[in-house]
């Protein structure tokens, strides 16, 4: 739990409000009495933090609950006030830019993407900086508006010191992107950094909670140029943890396999990541013998998964036959997963995911691999839709989890 600094907060005060916010923004339009009782809190101290977080503007009272409240009277319900701050997600890939300025339910007020690939750091960085001042000036507003900036990058990340340790794709290597960031733009509010696959899980948990709320775990298996599935315990009645940082995209699943972006051989997305099954398209392209996908994009230096998907729907068999492998790598590392953790939930997102044949051959092979005679204790899956900005608004969601939990004076 994060503890306001600067003063002589006692950890209780802080954990207590910190609480009675993720209660209300989880559990809201709910009642003084509701939060009382499912916090085990005194009816003085919710009353004292509730007025505060009414003065703050961050709750609002949004009608009047059918059942009775403290004082016999029926009682008001209380839910965050959506509007009432604003949180800039970006997500920071060498390949590519996007951002997103949303409020705290996760809806978008404005959006930017940019596809222009940045080998250099800096440069990527300085560009990033351009779009942010772009953005700000598209909807008027200024970095005061902002109560939050969350940034999101593949690779390792120790988000506790907001350093990127090792981004293999592009050898970056032990970049502090929160104070990079920081001096380029001026921002003064606080930064976090979160890796792109955990961002997009903590997304989940805070903006999808028709899919993740009241399950006791869940997982997210991400397929882009590589793979992760990090895995999420709610081990409380409010916020869960990550575990790890899934990346399940290096696990070996055949030692004799195809050389890695990480040096190993037969990495899963050496199998199966994106990057692959375009590497192995372009060479299907360059030896004739993916004649329709050709005719989409001859030139098989340019091609996009985009272009892929459309070869596979118009008929092209050997794309066909490149995606199925990927699928079937897939698919044994997901039933994999299941049988390891076996989570409540497990959300799909990938382009691959985007065709309902691809879908449900996945689920065969997850099917015929997966240890596990009762249906019932299965896990439940969900291939997510197609979202540019799931990472962007993952970044942001990591930042107003913590705006949760920051103090505010009573
Ligand atoms: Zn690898």
């Amino acid at each position: 739990m994060h503890i306001a600094k600067g003063n002589n907060l006692s950890r209780v005060k802080v954990t207590n409000q910190a609480a009675i916010k993720e209660l209300i923004y989880h559990n809201g339009p709910i009642t003084r009495i509701e939060i009382a009782k499912k916090l085990g809190l005194t009816v003085p101290t919710i009353t004292a933090n509730i007025n505060t977080l009414l003065a703050a503007g961050i709750i609002r009272e949004v009608g009047i609950s059918e059942k009775k409240g403290m004082n016999g009277r029926k009682a008001a319900l209380i839910d965050m006030a959506d509007n009432a701050r604003l949180f800039l997600g970006m997500e920071l890939r060498g390949s590519m830019f996007r951002a997103s300025i949303v409020n705290y339910r996760g809806k978008i007020i404005v959006s930017f993407k940019e596809d222009t690939p940045h080998i250099e750091y800096d440069k990527m960085l300085d560009e990033a900086q351009k779009h942010i001042g772009k953005m700000l000036d598209e909807v008027q507003l200024s970095q005061e508006d902002i109560a939050g900036i969350g940034i999101c990058m593949p690779g390792l990340i120790d988000s506790e010191k907001g350093i990127l340790k090792i981004h293999s794709g592009y050898n970056w290597v032990n970049k502090n992107v929160i104070q990079d960031i920081r001096n380029r733009i001026g921002y003064r509010g606080s930064i976090y950094l979160e890796n792109n696959s955990c961002a997009r899980a903590v997304g989940a948990q805070l903006f999808r909670k028709e899919l993740t709320s009241g399950c006791k775990s869940f997982a997210y298996f991400y397929v882009s140029h590589g793979i992760a599935c990090p895995f999420v315990v709610n081990d409380s009645a409010l916020y869960g943890s990550i575990v790890g940082e899934g990346e399940v995209g290096h696990m070996v699943m055949n030692p004799e396999g195809p050389v890695c972006r990480c040096g190993n051989r037969g990495c899963l997305e050496a199998f199966a990541g994106e990057h692959a099954v375009i590497k192995n398209c372009a060479e299907a392209v360059r030896n004739g013998c993916a004649p329709i996908l050709a005719g989409i994009c001859p030139d098989a230096e340019k091609l996009t998964v985009a272009d892929i998907l459309e070869a596979l729907k118009k008929g092209d068999e050997v794309v066909g036959e490149i995606i199925n492998q990927a699928l079937l790598y897939i698919g044994i590392a997901v039933a994999n997963i299941e049988n390891f953790v076996r989570p409540e939930v497990l959300l799909l997102e990938g382009s691959l995911f985007q065709y309902e044949p691809n879908q449900k051959y996945l689920m065969q092979i997850i099917q015929k691999n997966v240890y596990c005679a009762v249906q019932s204790d299965r896990t439940k899956m969900f291939f997510l839709e197609e979202d540019d900005f799931s990472g962007a608004r993952g970044a942001a969601a990591v930042t107003i989890r913590k705006d949760l939990e920051d103090y505010i004076e009573l």
